[in-house]
């Protein structure tokens, strides 16, 4: 069995030994504001590959490197515009990834060979101790099993990663609980990859107008960002959207429902779950709850499509992609 340990600060045995691990090119999950990472040395093609590795992830997906702030983040790209420098000191530390043109210094496994690299400074308390503790950037790609389900809890990396990781670091369930934002700004008009925590109105009140990409809001696009896979973030359970108020129509398997507000009448033996009309508290508790439903057993998971607006963008496209048929 891996280890869970509780590191209570920055100069903790735990956190040095963390630190250490990833020294000598090991893997270390952590949690960060949004889910936990599975960590290794960003500069460290070698440990980069073990993420790889341990994930199943396609060598086309590139990893984010985490930084411990501005300065760190400027030698890893080629051009800093004065948008990244606005929008880092606004949002930074925190669940904004800024795409930008690579320098030299980052390996091309992390870039999947591409002129880019995303880079990102997570908020978590335990998170940046690591990274400043190893002293370099931290490629971290959520810690679990590629498209599977996200871990926003240490007992989640434990069932799907617990064989390969050297070490989880725990710090109790994440905050956000959903990925971070990706914002590309290695292009004329900034565009956003990715809708994550940080929404659109919030960013383009520092910069101005950006793009979302259409995969992003719509299903059936082409994979237009590398690792922007179709499928993706899915519970074992088979999940299905269907319209507000549908009901459960499904007949076979054991089966939840999920409502947002107020659930529909149901058959006997379908479990309800009502979640609130409030975007950041589900998707704070979204993971978690597919987790647990998998972990009950469960076969069919129906979902109501949440509501429209800006504020719901990265739990719809959360749970379109986790409702997406076939593979990346
Ligand atoms: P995660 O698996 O949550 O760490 O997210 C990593 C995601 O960041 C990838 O799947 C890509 O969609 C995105 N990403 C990372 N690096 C780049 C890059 N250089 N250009 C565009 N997207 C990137
Ligand atoms: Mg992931």
């Amino acid at each position: 069995m891996t280890r869970i340990l509780r590191a209570s600060g920055a100069d903790s045995p735990v956190l040095r030994e963390a630190a250490a691990i990833l020294s000598s090119g090991g893997l270390v999950a952590f949690p960060t504001e949004t889910v936990y990472g599975l960590g290794a040395d960003g500069l460290n093609a070698d440990a980069v590959a073990k993420i790889y590795a341990a994930k199943g992830r396609p060598a086309t997906n590139p990893v984010i490197l985490h930084v411990e702030g501005i300065a760190s983040a400027k030698v890893l790209v080629s051009h800093w515009p004065e948008v990244a420098q606005r929008l880092a000191e606004r949002f930074w530390p925190g669940p904004l990834t800024l795409v930008l043109p690579a320098s030299a210094l980052v390996p091309a496994i992390v870039r999947a060979q591409g002129p880019s690299v995303a880079l990102r400074c997570p908020s978590h308390r335990l998170a940046l101790a690591l990274i400043r503790a190893v002293g370099r950037p931290l490629a971290a790609p959520s810690a679990n099993r590629s498209q599977h389900l996200s871990p926003t809890r240490p007992e989640h990396v434990a069932s799907s990663l617990g064989e390969v990781v050297d070490l989880i670091l725990d710090g109790g369930p994440t905050e956000a609980g959903l990925e971070s934002t990706i914002l590309d700004l290695s292009r004329e008009r900034p565009r956003i990859l990715r809708p994550g925590p940080i929404a659109p109105a919030d960013i383009e009140a520092i910069i101005g107008p950006v793009e979302i990409w259409e995969g992003a809001v719509r299903a059936g696009e082409a994979q237009a960002a590398p690792g922007m896979a179709e499928r993706h973030y899915a519970p074992r359970a088979r999940l299905e959207l269907v319209e507000p108020g549908t009901g459960c129509l499904v007949s076979e398997g054991r089966r939840a429902y999920v409502a947002f507000g107020a659930l529909p009448l149901l058959p006997e033996g379908v479990r309800g779950i009502s979640l609130p009309l409030d975007a950041e508290a589900v998707g704070t508790r979204l993971y978690a709850l597919l987790h647990d439903l998998d972990d009950e057993g469960f076969d069919r998971i129906l979902v109501e499509q949440p509501p429209d607006g800006e504020a719901w963008m990265a739990v719809r496209d959360r749970l379109r992609r986790a409702s997406a048929k076939g593979s990346a």
